[in-house]
């Protein structure tokens, strides 16, 4: 017969960390500590598969689990040397929840079971404390009525209404009655006649008794546990953290240790290293004579455990070390030996009953970003762990919380949630709202912290996006105009907030029945993608000062083998993304510059001209800007690769918009305003993304490629002269058939070796195109042989292998992932099986063709650590992300290093 039941007690247990799966992650800890001689009441868990079975067989408990469990408690009984339900020397359980990964507070727990009318007396005669006694037994109506007679039960009542909230106002009632300011000021006769009030609102509200007999409540825990697995909180908790629902919990039954029997009792929860920071100190909470929830549920301030942990506000408060300094010795060697076996930062539950320390519960701490850091790099330096560990353990997520500064929780807990979108651009930001780019720029420049909030942003928004503290967009995705500028910068930034109804000419927002004007301050979390009203407190970001997240960089550059590029278009941002590590660009895309107020008179005239010299006039004045933009980024990336692209987006983005604008150019150009109109509207197409953009502009309009090339040689051309060493790669974009290919780079070619002569260096540079269209992975092998290097353009790539426009698809992808159709964003995460599965045939095609060819990824994926695992996978060289996303990808390309060498060790043994 399947075994479900497993004992822990005395100095052995019959589980262990190996048996997680099956015994939770509290089960398994507290095997542990019973097998490294660490004092733990004793208990048994009842495993995961017995929830497992639970569920499938419509509530009820698999053959022969009562049996089990009968035996485990006569165990348990011989170690306590107590008895389970016996009225003179009663021995109580404890029943908690305990799954295979933490779930901090999403299930229930059931203290003091086996009180009942024959077993209080027996405790008082034993403790010699009635009001303790009566104290647990008032505890274990409240929890088992709210656990397992209401919630278990199914019965949902009206907010407010819950058996517990009644419990508790019969109890503030009680204690207003009487002037008490604590529940410590209960005496016996108030609890008695409490208990007895209890068990009166219980019957009136549930129509059923309070269970008298300690097997009937037992049994009723243990249930109540299973069924909390599948109660709301728990159901939507695993939804975020990705948990199976078919898991299942494993439930703990254990000996009761009580912290509230008097003043040489109490208990506690700690935490080996500081969670928020970090630093290896022993951190924690004690509450003398308590039990565990007091502490938990704020209900008194906890004392600091030691001097270490006081601060200004809790100086005065007596720590642990301070009130009963051999238990705080003992307690301060048990931590140590918990962190050194799990090799780990440990969250610990203890209790101390008449002056004997006991350990409840030891689980891996949950911690911030900073904190988990320092701890990895510092427990590495201290040889707990190798460095390799030490990467692993790093959420790459987490190290964006370091880069931003972020809003502080505390401030957040206590706001007013406005609304929720797509996290775009990380950190937090405050700041009053406006509608327009320029009332951006205008606020900014008297001197006020603005957010910008749009329906969504074009490129002309740029200027008042940089002013702007952060975006705010109520369309739009991931890889949106708003969403892509914002994460090059590093900003704050939140899209597709759809419950954003914007109106820009009224300057208002009405979102969830309120209206918000022009001038409100708002608070974005960017990082969580969350908007509150008014302004919240930010805590601020210092990566430089950071000397762990620099160690743990340099280990990560160890590890690693693709190479980490990032996306600019500008020498600040290349700046800052090379002080982050960037190995070289990846992507400046050129379209980018040209919005600027000193050139976009001139690209419209480019466009709108309708003779090759009107054009080659227009790209005259453009050349010398181009030109100069090239310098400023060689300058900056001196030594490093920089891939260029030749303009891509279709024209019709830079047209004028009014007719104030055209006439303008109409008199620069000295062009009758209605035949530049007519011309205007010519260029109107019904889908730009899949129109006259990328090469199809080169191939159409020559002298534009022609003025970009001879712009990016003279720029290098001028440097090599002073001796700055230049890599540049030029890009071709949205080529889908080799032939277009062939003549981009003839194209190229031919300027490159002019300008050459003409400057009279060389300089070595290369020609290669973007892979984003299906047709180009499909005929790699004929692409191959004309390019040197391919670049993904994994964002263009995804909407034509889906046939999902990537400005559009926000109206419907959430709802193909809220119904499981997809699960994540294809265009945050890269769809590995579709394509995913194209990239790759491009790579092996292409590398049959060429064995060395240069191969990365420039889409918004190539920031993403599973996408960027993805790359590592399939040999790629390198990936391509935003500035402030650099150190993500390399800590996640050292991630995907170290796992594919743990893989390949696993196979050879
Ligand atoms: C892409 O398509 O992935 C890409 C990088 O180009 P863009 O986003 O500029 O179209
Ligand atoms: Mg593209």
């Amino acid at each position: 017969m399947k075994k479900y039941v497993f004992f822990f007690g005395g100095k052995k247990a019959e589980g262990g960390e190996r048996l997680r799966n099956l015994l939770g992650g509290k089960g398994a800890g507290l095997a542990e500590m019973v097998n490294i001689g660490i004092p733990v009441p004793p208990g048994f868990t009842i495993s995961t598969e017995a929830c497992v079975y639970y569920f499938k067989h419509r509530a009820t408990f698999p053959p022969g689990l009562k049996r089990e469990v009968i035996k485990n408690v006569a165990k348990v009984e011989k170690i306590m040397n107590k008895k389970f339900g016996s009225p003179d020397n009663p021995l109580l359980f404890s029943v908690r929840s305990g799954a295979r990964k933490s779930m901090p507070g999403m299930m229930e727990t059931v203290l003091n079971i086996g009180l009942t009318s024959k077993t209080i007396p027996g405790l008082i005669k034993r403790t010699q404390n009635p009001r303790f006694v009566y104290d647990a037994y008032r505890r274990l109506l409240m929890m088992y009525s709210d656990v397992v007679m209401e919630k278990a039960a199914g019965i949902e009542p009206p907010e407010g209404e819950g058996i517990r909230e009644k419990l508790e106002n019969e109890m503030d009632h009680l204690k207003k009655e009487k002037g008490y300011t604590t529940d410590m000021d209960l005496t016996v006769d108030d609890l008695m006649a409490l208990c007895e009030k209890f068990k009166a609102i219980i019957k009136d509200t549930l129509h059923k008794d309070f269970p008298d007999d300690h097997y009937e409540q037992l049994w009723g825990g243990i249930g109540a546990v299973f069924q909390s697995w599948m109660g709301k909180r728990a159901v939507a908790y695993r939804k975020i953290e990705k948990i199976p629902d078919d898991w299942g919990t494993a439930v703990n039954v254990q000996a009761m240790a009580f912290g509230n029997t008097g003043e040489n009792s109490a208990t506690g929860v700690a935490f080996t290293r500081n969670p928020a920071t970090g630093e290896d100190v022993f951190y924690g909470e004690w509450l003398p004579n308590a039990q565990g929830e007091d502490v938990v549920a704020g209900i008194r301030t906890p004392n600091p455990v030691n001097k270490a942990g006081k601060t200004e506000d809790t100086k005065h408060l007596i720590s642990l070390e301070e009130a009963m300094p051999k238990i705080y010795k003992e307690l301060f060697v048990i931590q140590k030996k918990l962190e050194k076996h799990f090799k780990d930062m440990q969250d610990i539950e203890f209790t101390i009953e008449e002056g004997k320390l006991w350990m409840l519960q030891t689980r891996t701490g949950k911690r911030n970003g900073q904190a988990a850091i320092r701890m990895a790099v510092e427990m590495a330096q201290s040889k707990l762990i190798t460095k390799e560990e030490a990467l692993m353990r790093v959420k790459p997520d987490q190290i964006d919380e370091l880069l931003h500064p972020s809003v502080d929780p505390a401030s957040e807990k206590k706001a007013f949630e406005l609304a929720k979108g797509l996290p775009a651009g990380p950190g937090g930001a405050v700041g009053r709202i406006v509608f327009t780019a320029d009332d951006a720029d205008a606020w900014a420049k008297k001197g006020e912290k603005v957010i910008l909030v749009r329906n969504e942003t074009s490129p002309e928004d740029v200027h008042g996006m940089h002013a702007a503290q952060a975006i705010l967009t109520a369309k739009g995705g991931m890889t949106s105009h708003a969403a892509l500028v914002a994460r090059g910068w590093g900003k704050c930034c939140i899209v597709g907030c759809s419950a954003l109804d914007v109106d820009v000419h009224k300057k208002e927002i009405q979102v969830n029945g309120k209206v918000l004007r022009e001038g409100d301050w708002i608070t974005l979390n960017g990082t969580a993608g969350r908007v509150y009203e008014g302004k919240l407190n930010l805590l601020p970001a210092d990566p430089e000062r950071n000397p762990w997240f620099k160690e743990l960089m340099k280990w990560a550059g160890m590890y690693k083998r693709l190479k980490i590029r990032t996306n600019a278009d500008r020498p600040e941002d290349a700046r800052v993304a090379r002080n982050f590590g960037a190995e070289g660009i990846g992507l400046c895309r050129t379209e980018h510059m040209f919005f600027e107020a000193d050139r976009i008179m001139a690209v419209r005239e480019m466009i709108l001209s309708d003779t090759l010299e009107g054009r080659k006039k227009a790209l005259a004045k453009l050349l010398p800007m181009q030109k100069g933009d090239f310098i400023g980024i060689f300058r900056v990336m001196e030594g490093l690769p920089v891939t260029i692209r030749l303009l891509d987006p279709p024209l019709h983005e830079f047209l004028p918009h009014t007719d104030r604008e055209l006439d303008e150019i109409a008199k620069q150009m000295g062009v009758p305003f209605e035949k530049l109109s007519a011309k205007n509207n010519s260029l109107h197409e019904f889908n730009p993304m899949l129109g006259h953009r990328g090469c199809r502009l080169g191939i159409t309009y020559p002298e534009i490629y022609e003025m970009q090339a001879q712009a990016i040689m003279e720029a290098a051309c001028e440097l090599a002269q002073e001796k700055v060493k230049v890599i540049p790669e030029i890009m071709i974009p949205i080529v889908g058939h080799v032939k277009e290919l062939e003549r981009m780079r003839d194209l190229v070619v031919t300027v490159a070796e002019r300008v050459q002569k003409e400057y009279k260096v060389k300089v070595p540079y290369t020609v290669g195109t973007m892979i984003e269209l299906p047709r180009a992975c499909v005929t790699s092998h004929e692409i191959a042989e004309v390019a040197d290097f391919y670049s993904f353009g994994t964002n263009d790539l995804t909407q034509t292998v889906f046939g999902l426009s990537r400005d559009d698809a926000q109206n419907f992808l959430p709802h193909y992932i809220k119904t499981g159709i997809l699960k994540e964003d294809p265009f945050i995460t890269i769809d590995q099986t579709g394509v995913g599965a194209l990239m790759e045939m491009a790579v092996v095609q292409g590398r049959k063709v060429k064995k060395n060819l240069k191969i990365g990824i420039c889409g918004e994926h190539g920031g993403e650590p599973n996408s960027v695992e993805f790359c590592h996978r399939i040999g790629l060289d390198y990936v391509s992300c935003s500035p402030y996303r650099v150190t993500v990808a390399k800590l996640a390309a050292a991630q995907a290093a170290i796992k594919e060498a743990g893989e390949k060790k696993k196979k050879q043994k």
